[in-house]
């Protein structure tokens, strides 16, 4: 027996009947960015493995287990901004457009181990503002809000939205070093994986899932003292700004993303009715990522929804109908084939979606096809119809017949 070939593990086919509740979600997200400004930018599914690892840190999860490389030095996308910074840089953009607000929808590579809400093939929505001088609290809160209302156009009201600060470069320094000062004497209690994050990167043992690690975190007194006055003031104003848009929040002080690229705002969106995997989307401000890859002193946030997660999160109530030709034509003999063939061609000119049974057998057998094409006519071609230079339609939803002549039949599906 030859070998039955499935997807493989951590990737999913989506098939053509889920396609139009994907295709409502992309829609509804388009229509929303077009409301911000957002324009669309598409970038190769591979860069140069070490865009990713310049831009997300050697230390990052990310890059240390999660890479998918292709052999030589390219490596699949994990995410996409480091690839849109990259395009932004190459083509110029900051010459172009004071701001470029970009967004993308399309799949992600992690090679992670597969679990519910966990793929190896996912799909992200999300977006960049990037631009010279355009460091605003005002656009922090706005690509919050605009994070928020995504979802909430989803259908989807029970996430949590927690925000908090890195402060500037200077400021996440000292944080760092506060952290190494607060694990110093618990560092033996936390897991292998933490004691070594305590060297190479001390703000990922915060993000840590471990029991024990959980509770020694939990112990500590985090606060904002990392901050300077001017970043204090920044990050006031982006919770008056939120508050202005009506975005509801809760700060995390010990929210700090794991990738190296961030600054100030930092923000994540969860929803408890997906367990354990149950992050939704994040983001925030990363300011020296573009000059650290090459490219003009210029500001820049983003963010980045998990399609797959956003499904699974989303109310059932919404029925959506798959794709379906409007006319499905039938031959009930085989010399009328032809002219039925000619019918199907013309209608598909004339803009009406339609499709024929390429096999001439019983009606009964057709109109069973018919059915399932769940089309809402069906013409149907035989020895009178040609005779007489007529169609029968039979309205599968009334289940009305009437013969028309072909000019009619088209004004009347149209
Ligand atoms: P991250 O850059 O890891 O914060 O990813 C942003 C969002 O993408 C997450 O909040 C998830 O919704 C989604 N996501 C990340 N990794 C995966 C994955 N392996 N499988 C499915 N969704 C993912």
């Amino acid at each position: 027996m030859s070998k039955k070939f499935l997807v493989p593990r951590g990737t999913n086919d989506i098939l053509p009947l889920e396609i139009p509740l994907w295709q409502h979600v992309e829609a509804k997200a388009r229509d929303i960015l077009k409301n911000y400004n957002y324009k669309e930018i598409r970038t190769p599914f591979f860069e140069e493995t070490e865009l990713f690892v310049r831009s997300m840190g050697q230390t990052s999860d990310v890059v240390q287990k999660q890479m998918l490389n292709l052999g030589s030095d390219l490596s699949l996308r994990p995410e996409n901004t480091a690839s849109v910074v990259r395009a932004y840089i190459q083509h110029s953009l900051d010459r172009k457009e004071n701001l470029s607000k970009l967004f993308y929808i399309g799949p992600m590579f992690r090679g992670e181990r597969p679990q519910k809400g966990r793929l190896r093939q996912f799909h992200q929505m999300g977006g960049e503002a990037i631009g010279p001088g355009t460091c605003s609290p005002y656009l922090d809160a706005e690509v919050i809000a605009l994070s928020v209302n995504m979802l909430k156009s989803f259908g989807l009201n029970n996430f949590q939205l927690k925000i908090n600060t890195l402060g500037s470069p200077e400021d996440k320094e000292n944080f760092s070093g506060m952290l190494r000062k607060m694990f110093k004497s618990p560092l033996e209690g936390l897991c292998e994986d933490c004691q070594k994050r305590y060297e190479r990167n001390v703000f990922r043992i915060l993000d840590c899932k471990n029991k024990d690690c959980r509770a020694i975190v939990n112990a500590q007194k985090i606060d904002h003292s990392y901050l300077s006055d001017e970043s204090h003031a920044y990050y006031a104003k982006v919770k008056e700004a939120l508050e202005s848009l009506g975005i509801a929040y809760e700060e995390s002080l010990n929210l700090v993303r794991g990738l190296d690229y961030y600054t100030h705002t930092v923000f994540e969106i969860s929803d408890a009715s997906l367990g354990s995997q149950d992050a939704l989307g994040a983001g925030g401000r990363y300011n020296d990522l573009v000059p650290q890859l090459g490219g003009p002193q210029v500001d820049a946030i983003g963010f980045a929804l998990g399609v797959e997660r956003i499904l699974l999160a989303m109310p059932q109530d919404k029925e959506f109908v798959g794709q379906t030709p409007t006319v499905f034509v039938i031959a009930l003999d085989e010399t009328a084939f032809a002219e039925a063939f000619s019918l199907v061609n013309t209608l598909r000119q004339e803009g009406v979606p339609s499709d024929i049974n390429y096999k001439v057998s019983s009606v009964k057998s057709q109109m069973r096809s018919a059915n399932k094409s769940g089309a809402r006519y069906v013409a149907l071609l035989g020895e009178d119809e040609l005779k007489n230079n007529v169609v029968t339609v039979k309205d599968m939803e009334t289940g009305n017949q009437e013969q028309l002549e072909l000019t009619k039949l088209i004004g009347k599906v149209k």
